[in-house]
């Protein structure tokens, strides 16, 4: 007689095409606990934006499966040995984690629940193609998105697997997931202290959800090569949070969205990006906390009182450049900031304010609902510099061409900077909000660009020039 299984609901919070789940159904015969586990070492350090993502993308799967989701909160490995020895289950199936700490939760549980006679068992990836299978010819990772791309694009692909049907969800104890929102967001950094934290207004998560927004924006995949890079129309899918928790998986994003229109085809590099990002990552897992350039290793950042003053005029969306703020103020607004103000505000804290990558990107991990560790920490040191295939230390963004360039009309910096509202472009566009405006209660510019480009590019050549004494 076949034993109830516990399936373990991580960054998969979906029935559909979910194979870890049809086979934890299989194994158990039909007989299926369906299992969420509140770790402190996760909620901690998420902010609330994150958190209330989270919940209500969990709130829709209890939902779906006839509120029989079961929540408990504690260490995993005591968490799934009790329930385990409750039901009788003699194994527990996850979609398998690739971020570090997920391995090194997942090692060390296997570890100890296979010492009690509980096998885990994870197959599958939150990814196409799961991180570390695609080598290049030496059986080296590819360290250069498009050369991975192309390997990328020879793998074969699955199709999408339908839900598990005929399922008995079995009943537990079970707490409230107002357990998630107590625990979270309790590991504030010092460097936050004093500062606001995003809470968006709630955009509708979890599966159906997520289904209905990828339908709702197929259409536009069509033009997605020409509009992408604008923040104005606002023309990305939004489709990062539930990817982010598995509401979707991108073998689904892809059936519907692949092709081989131009739209489609930069559709789907971006994917790719999601997907190399976490091959980086298998590969070099300190790459979350620590530079890829060695040469960089060493560059010169300021951590005093004026720095922490200059991260926090950054973070509010008070630098007085109107499309940084715009963007760290849509954050602040909405949990999400488009993908060419990310690498804009980003370039700014590190080139112009001269601040460590990392206070950014943990400022990004906390405030948005999609912040993933991979797509963030390396998204930031591209921006940075200083990561695989990046983009070069000294090409430097700067932020008023980077607003004509992309937001000519100031539709995006407008929305979000509210001072700016009535302020017509190109002025709107400019340091402290064009000439004449600095009463007009923006802030003025807190900085000149072209200095600290010089002060930027001086730092670059002293940590080079340490790294080739070293
Ligand atoms: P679309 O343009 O519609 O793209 C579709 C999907 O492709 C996205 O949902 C995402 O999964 C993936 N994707 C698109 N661009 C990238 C990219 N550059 N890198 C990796 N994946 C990409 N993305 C996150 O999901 N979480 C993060 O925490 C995150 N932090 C970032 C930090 C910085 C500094 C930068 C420069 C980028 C970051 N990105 C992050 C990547 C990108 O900004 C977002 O994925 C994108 O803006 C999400 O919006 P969308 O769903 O409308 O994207």
């Amino acid at each position: 007689m076949a034993h109830p299984t516990i399936f373990w609901f991580r960054r998969d919070l979906r029935l559909a095409d979910n194979p870890a789940l049809v086979e934890a159904v299989r194994r158990g015969d039909g007989d299926v606990v369906a299992l969420f586990i509140i770790d402190d070492v996760f909620a901690a350090p998420a902010g609330y934006a994150r958190v209330d993502f989270l919940r209500r993308t969990l709130e829709s799967l209890d939902r779906s499966i006839d509120a029989n989701l079961i929540v408990r909160a504690g260490d995993p490995t005591t968490v799934l040995a009790e329930l385990a020895e409750e039901i009788g289950a003699h194994e527990v199936f996850a979609t398998a984690d690739f971020a570090p700490r997920g391995r090194e939760r997942d090692d060390s549980a296997r570890a100890s629940l296979g010492a009690r006679g509980i096998a885990l068992r994870v197959l599958d990836s939150p990814y196409v193609v799961a991180p570390g299978s695609i080598l290049n010819a030496t059986l080296a990772p590819y360290r250069v998105f498009s050369a991975f791309r192309r390997a990328w694009e020879q793998v074969p692909r699955e199709a999408p697997v339908p839900a598990p049907v005929g399922v008995r969800w079995r009943h537990s104890a079970s707490t409230s997931l107002d357990e998630l929102s107590a625990r979270a967001a309790t590991r504030r950094p010092w460097y936050f202290e004093g500062l606001p934290e995003a809470t968006p207004r709630p955009t509708p998560a979890g599966e159906a959800a997520a289904h209905e927004a990828m339908a709702t924006w197929a259409p536009h995949v069509e033009s997605y090569g020409e509009t992408r890079n604008a923040p104005g129309p606002d023309a990305t899918s939004r489709l990062s949070p539930h990817l982010r928790f598995g509401a979707l998986h991108p073998r689904q994003v892809l059936a519907l969205l692949d092709g081989d229109s131009a739209g489609r085809r930069t559709f789907r590099s971006e994917i790719v990006w999601r997907e190399f990002y976490a091959d980086v990552m298998f590969h070099r897992p300190d790459s979350v906390r620590e530079v890829i350039q060695p040469s960089l290793a060493g560059l010169r950042v300021d951590r005093d009182a004026a720095a922490r003053e200059r991260f926090a005029a950054w973070a509010r969306g008070e630098t007085g450049f109107p499309l940084v703020d715009a963007g760290m103020r849509q954050l602040l607004e909405e949990g999400w900031m488009h993908n060419r103000v990310r690498m804009v505000s980003a370039s700014f804290l590190v080139k112009h304010l001269h601040l460590d990558w990392r206070w950014g990107a943990r400022w990004f991990m906390w405030n948005l609902i999609d912040a993933d560790v991979a797509s963030n920490q390396h998204g930031w040191q591209w921006t940075a510099g200083t990561g695989t295939d990046a983009a070069p230390f000294h090409r430097i963004f700067n932020p008023t061409l980077q607003a004509e360039r992309f937001d000519p009309e100031g539709v995006y910096v407008r929305r979000y900077v509210r001072e700016l509202a009535e302020v017509p472009a190109p002025n709107c566009l400019r340091p402290g909000g064009g000439a004449g405006l600095f009463g007009a209660g923006y802030a003025a510019p807190m900085l000149d660009v072209d200095v600290e480009r010089r002060e930027a590019l001086a730092r670059f050549a002293e940590a080079r020039a340490a790294r080739a004494n070293a």
